[in-house]
């Protein structure tokens, strides 16, 4: 390969890049290189099958256009997996994984190597760790990747950047998944260090044993001695006093000697109920990130690497189907394409769309007796406001944003006209439709509140 060729490549990469979304770009197109361009022939090497189905399918014309920007004009384009392609992993050399406080160092003098000895332990060191979360598994998209991001950071230098990490965002979006990841990452540099996966139910159990069996004492230090500890759903903390107590003296320990803690919660931090305002003020001292729902690419993707993992490629259209049939949280996906796949390999059958659309039934998306009506009375019950405020000439802020709420809704779900949306909401002024909509639109982008809010009322009108 001429190092010039590889020059073109990077430049249309690097306009891709531009045009397209981020998470489109790290998903489909990051990972790619050119493998050959000789007699009208490009070949475009790609990390596997998903990437290349997809490229193949969605964005060949959009790439032989960027091509021709750049003076190339393939006759034929062919995409093809290249092994030599892998996920680039930011890990570094330099880890800030300190050594085993004094007490442990002094027991290893006895020449067990150390992994044993900690594998003694009652408590081991690398606890709650799964193996099958990495990041490799793990697909990048809008909603996600600037979580993605903190934790491959993290994994490269724990303990020095975002410290603590504070992901959070709904059920079933893989908060945990990158957590572990992280860990896995970490583990997979040095097997020695100690990190502690705990779910927080965990946390709380193991607390009120020790304190039951009067080893507080083990507890704490179990707790204050890793070198990475991983929180999953802190806001079960809510309303726990001593726990709580007993969290923010470990949160403390690790903080000060720079051991990195990666918490994750369901809510943003001030919107946990009963935590001790000395706890949520130190949630905020590093970095939280909320994350969101993928979008329809990334469902794609997360649907065909759960497939491949076990070792079953599956036809485009099905993968398409099972994106668009669960539109919100990765578990409720990964739940469908089991349920499918089980089903197939019980009855004998390929799974196909036709066998999916038999077994899952046909689109959830936008049943038909949602109407106009419906969408306006479940925004009013949501906020509690009456049908005649909403529709009425009353301007309070708490009728306000409902209103607006109930208009983006309109638009969003049924599509219809701004004229009509005013209409249903007794506005003369359709630019008001105009105005609330692209209000509400910015808003769900910074505002957890907002889009809970409308995650929460478009459940419940099509439950
Ligand atoms: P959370 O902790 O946010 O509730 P999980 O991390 O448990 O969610 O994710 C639920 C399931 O969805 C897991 O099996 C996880 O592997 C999968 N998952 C979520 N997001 C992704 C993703 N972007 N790529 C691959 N798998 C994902
Ligand atoms: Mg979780």
């Amino acid at each position: 390969m001429l190092v010039q060729e590889t020059d073109v490549w990077q430049a249309v990469l690097g306009e891709i890049e531009l045009s397209v979304s981020r998470g489109s770009y790290i998903t489909w197109f990051k990972n790619t290189r050119l493998l050959k361009m000789k007699d009208g022939l490009l070949v475009v090497g790609v990390p596997n099958v998903f990437v290349k189905q997809q490229l193949e399918l969605r964005h060949t014309a959009f790439l032989m256009e960027i091509l021709e920007k750049n003076g190339i004009k393939p006759k034929q384009l062919e995409f093809k997996i290249h092994s030599g392609i892998t996920v680039k992993k930011p890990l570094e050399e330099n880890m800030v994984i300190l050594p085993a406080p004094a007490q442990e160092q002094a027991d290893n003098t006895g020449g067990k190597p150390r992994t044993n000895r900690t594998s003694s332990l009652s408590h081991s060191y690398r606890q709650g760790i799964n193996e099958r979360y990495t990041f490799d598994n793990f697909v990048v998209g809008s909603g996600n990747e600037l979580a993605y991001a903190a934790c491959q950071a993290i994994a490269a230098k724990p303990g020095t950047k975002y410290n603590p990490l504070f992901l959070y965002g709904g059920v079933g979006i893989g908060k945990t998944h990158l957590m572990q990841a992280a860990g896995n990452a970490i583990l997979a540099r040095k097997p020695n260090a100690r990190i502690v996966y705990a779910s927080t139910e965990q946390f709380v159990q193991e607390f009120v044993d020790a304190l039951r069996y009067k080893k507080n004492t083990d507890f704490a230090n179990h707790y204050r001695n890793v070198d990475v500890l991983i929180m999953d759903d802190v806001q079960f903390l809510a309303g726990k006093e001593r726990v709580q107590e007993e969290f923010f003296h470990t949160f403390n320990a690790l903080h000060q000697a720079n051991k990195q803690i990666i918490i994750s919660s369901d809510k943003p931090p001030k919107d946990i109920p009963t935590l001790e305002d000395r706890l949520r003020s130190r949630f905020t001292w590093g970095m939280s990130i909320d994350m969101q729902n993928p979008d329809f690419e990334t469902r794609c993707a997360i649907v065909q690497i759960k497939a491949s993992a076990h070792g079953i490629t599956l036809p485009v259209d099905l993968v398409e189907y099972l994106a668009t049939y669960v539109q919100t949280n990765v578990r409720e996906l990964e739940g469908a394409l089991n349920q499918l796949l089980a089903f197939c390999e019980m009855r004998g059958l390929d799974p196909t769309l036709v066998v999916a659309t038999g077994l899952l039934g046909s689109h959830k998306t936008r049943p038909k007796h949602v109407s106009a009506k419906h969408i306006i009375e479940r925004t009013a019950k949501h906020f509690q406001v009456s049908m005649e405020d909403i529709i009425g000439p009353k301007r309070d802020k708490d009728i306000v944003v409902p209103r607006q709420i109930a208009m983006y809704l309109l638009r969003e779900e049924l599509k219809i006209s701004f004229p009509k949306i005013a209409r249903e909401l007794g506005r003369k002024d359709h630019t008001t439709a105009i105005h609330s909509v692209e209000k509400i639109t910015k808003e769900i982008a910074f505002d957890a509140d907002v889009r809970q809010a409308i995650a929460d009322i478009k459940e419940r009108l099509y439950a």
